[in-house]
């Protein structure tokens, strides 16, 4: 069985039906990770024999088979100069954003790749397939609506919990290497976040610009990142071999999910300083947005 739309659009509808009925002080009291400085290491093999890519730097087919589960990824291989352009693009849209602007110069540094299939088998039984051709976009077509995913595969250390647009597409940064459990489950929870990116963008705004945001809007920013989480297990659970499930649960919670909770703990202000720096905030978007050319 090949899976990929049908899969997300339940996902949505799942998604749409399941509301907590929590207030947004009981539901951050309840969700926030405790308080952690230290962020434990990410590195989880996917397959049995530990085996690692290396990416060469060409258009490729990467794939590997452990015997039990099998794992491949089509790349399209970005030129230097492109790769160059793109990393010039990302700096002149964070312009007022410097540190934004130095993350995207470090994550756009060839050799990089577009994704332009993932496929996972598991061997055995009911043959369980997974693919992700149908949802990714192909660069230079206008019409398809998929998202554009760019590879870089050394571990860098980027924010890739954003989904900007570029190309005029949405766009997934990934870095890390796609034989890494920890890189594909970044992945699916991007892809999760694609998904209800649309309904929050306005609350996700004010968080992902750094500025004091509601109660509120700290809850939409929490329900969305755990969601999106729970997305990415469901789809990969099937994948995921058991003896990795501590470690997966490590990497969600005591890394990705604590780096937010300490984030939002610094961001979550009194309902009028939100309101405030949101105003404000929404008067310098706007005139950015007719300053650019
Ligand atoms: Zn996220």
């Amino acid at each position: 069985m090949y899976v990929s739309k049908v899969r997300i659009k339940n996902y949505q509808e799942r998604k749409m039906t399941s509301s907590e009925s929590l207030s947004s002080n009981d539901y951050l009291n309840k969700y926030l990770e405790p308080k952690k400085e230290e962020l434990p290491n990410s590195d989880i093999p996917f397959f049995r024999d530990n085996f690692e890519w290396a990416y060469s730097g060409t258009d490729e087919v990467m794939s590997h088979n452990d015997g039990e589960l099998s794992l491949s990824f089509d790349c399209q291989h970005l030129e230097d100069d492109f790769v160059e352009q793109l990393k010039q693009l990302m700096i002149a849209k964070q312009s007022r954003e410097p540190k934004n602007a130095e993350k995207y110069a470090r994550f756009f540094t060839p050799p990089m790749f577009i994704l332009r299939d993932l496929q996972i088998a598991k061997s055995g039984g009911d043959n369980q397939m997974f693919g992700l051709k149908d949802y990714l976009a192909t660069p230079g077509t206008i019409e398809d609506s998929g998202v554009l995913v760019f590879v870089n595969p050394a571990d860098i250390d980027v924010d890739t919990d954003v989904i900007n647009e570029l190309l005029g597409k949405k766009v997934i940064f990934l870095s890390g290497n796609p034989s890494n459990l920890s890189t594909l489950l970044t992945l699916f929870h991007e892809l999760g976040h694609e998904q209800t990116r649309d309904k929050n963008s306005e609350e996700m705004v004010g968080y992902h610009r750094g500025r004091p945001i509601s109660k509120d809007e700290g809850r939409a920013v929490l329900e969305e990142e755990r969601d999106a989480w729970a997305f990415a297990l469901q789809t990969l659970r099937p994948y995921i071999r058991k003896e990795s499930y501590e470690e997966v649960n490590k990497f969600i919670h005591d890394y990705a999910l604590t780096n937010h909770s300490n984030h939002l703990r610094g961001q979550i202000s009194p309902e009028w300083i939100a309101k405030f720096t949101k105003w404000i905030d929404d008067k310098v978007r706007k005139y950015e947005k007719e300053k650019r050319p």
